[in-house]
């Protein structure tokens, strides 16, 4: 049995898998699970404590396909999972869950001494570049070109985002030959490109921009942002990033709201800024009377037309309504994640290839989209684990 990818879905599937075959892991880097481990630089935001039904809402379409796969292994099964291996987690305020160390190393480490014990036998730098005319698997490594005989296989290559840390999307083409439908990759809880001045991108590229209300096409949301040098990121983004690529795709232009001052409200917001301020300056007026300093009352100059600032009450507008004008997402090396991949109609309920039987599937490599906050991982175990139980029924059966 040949499982392909190191990254959590494969490693998932080798462990559905270790007790019914010899379990061979096939890895193209030199080491598992490379964004695995980038992820945990963030505190590895591993899975989500709010109500399963609301959880499962999180994956829009794909829902009906992933639902099987996530009821078997829901998040709090994925708790205990981690306690298994000897890491503890947290639920944190936002309900998210992460291993108390915050990182991903100790579990990994932790996980593969596990595997390696069950009998699994990893080769790393061992890349998959297709199967031979007998149908053998082929690889590439720094012995040259091997091959390798499986019963079934477990794809697990991950999307294309970062392509450094391994998961570069060079497989489409090998699977596309084989008559599988594939949907270009696009990035997915990204940041987007803003025209920014010279001024905003040397005085605020890195600076967080801390409780703000974002609005798009009828959605609105609380949270921090960060200014880069490019424009936009930040968790508050990625919540939007689906919808707002999808318009920049459709529209070319896309126009967040943003509220920079929540917790006034508007006619409050105008009848302060209303008042007479005296000898004081416009910057130090705007910071006492509406709490807009720093990098807030940057983007206010950055974006609002000038005009405004000659009266209190277009300021205060622009202040609770500041459009962002977006230029086009970031590029797919930089996202989180991508959407895109084998089109979910070409996998069956035990997520084999219908046109290839034999060959699972699980992961990334799928096309489907969640936003990043811990349904990624969760629902990259749980199709690992639900390849590796399709894979070990098929086995059996055959
Ligand atoms: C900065 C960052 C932060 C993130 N934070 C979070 C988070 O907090 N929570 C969350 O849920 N998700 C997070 N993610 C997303 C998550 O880490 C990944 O989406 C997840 O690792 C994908 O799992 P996977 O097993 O499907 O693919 P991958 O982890 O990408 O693994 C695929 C593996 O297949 C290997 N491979 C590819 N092609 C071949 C080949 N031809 N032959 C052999 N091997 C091959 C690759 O080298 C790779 O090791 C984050 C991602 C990034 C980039």
């Amino acid at each position: 049995m040949a499982i392909i990818g190191g990254g959590p879905a494969g490693l998932a599937a080798a462990e559905q898998l270790c007790e019914v075959a010899d379990i061979h892991l096939f890895e193209a880097m030199p080491s598992l699970g490379r964004k695995f481990l980038l992820a945990g630089k963030s505190g590895l935001n591993i899975t989500h404590g709010e109500a399963f039904e609301r959880f499962l809402t999180r994956f829009g379409t794909a829902r009906a396909q992933l639902e099987p796969a996530l009821t078997r292994f829901p998040p709090e099964a994925i708790r205990n999972w981690a306690t298994s291996l000897g890491i503890e987690t947290f639920i944190g305020s936002s309900g998210r869950v992460f291993p108390t160390a915050m990182k991903a190393s100790p579990l990994l480490r932790a996980w593969a001494r596990r595997l390696t014990e069950k009998g699994v036998t990893f080769y790393t730098r061992h890349r998959w570049t297709g199967w031979t005319g007998e149908g053998a698997l082929r690889f590439d490594t720094l012995e040259g070109n091997v091959t390798f005989c499986a019963n079934a296989t477990v794809l697990a290559l991950g999307g294309a985002s970062w392509p450094r840390l391994g998961a570069d999307g060079a497989w489409t083409g090998l699977l596309a030959e084989r008559g599988i439908n594939i949907a270009p990759f696009r990035p997915a809880n990204c940041g987007f490109d803003v025209g920014w001045s010279a001024h905003m991108k040397e005085r605020f590229a890195g600076v967080p921009v801390k409780s703000v209300t974002l609005s798009f096409e009828g959605e609105s949301a609380r949270g921090d942002f960060v200014i880069s040098s490019h424009g936009i990121e930040g968790s508050l983004i990625y919540a939007f990033s689906a919808a707002l690529r999808d318009v920049l795709e459709r529209d070319g232009k896309a126009t967040p709201e943003l509220d920079l001052a929540p917790d006034r409200d508007l006619a409050r917001l105008e009848s302060t800024l209303a008042a007479t301020r005296g000898r004081a300056s416009l910057a130090n007026h705007l910071r006492k009377k509406a709490g807009i300093d720093g990098v807030k009352a940057a983007l206010l100059r950055e974006l609002a037309p000038a005009e405004v600032f000659n009266d209190p009450l277009e300021l205060a507008h622009a202040i609770k309504h500041l459009t962002l004008p977006l230029i086009r997402p970031r590029p797919i090396d930089e996202a989180i994640s991508v959407t895109g991949g084998i089109a979910l109609d070409e996998i069956d309920e035990n997520w084999m290839l219908k046109k290839l039987p034999g060959i699972f599937v699980a992961g990334e490599m799928t096309d489907w989209e969640a936003p990043t906050g811990s349904y990624l991982i969760t629902a990259f175990l749980a199709t690992g684990r639900a390849a590796g139980d399709g894979a070990a029924s098929w086995l059996r059966r055959s």
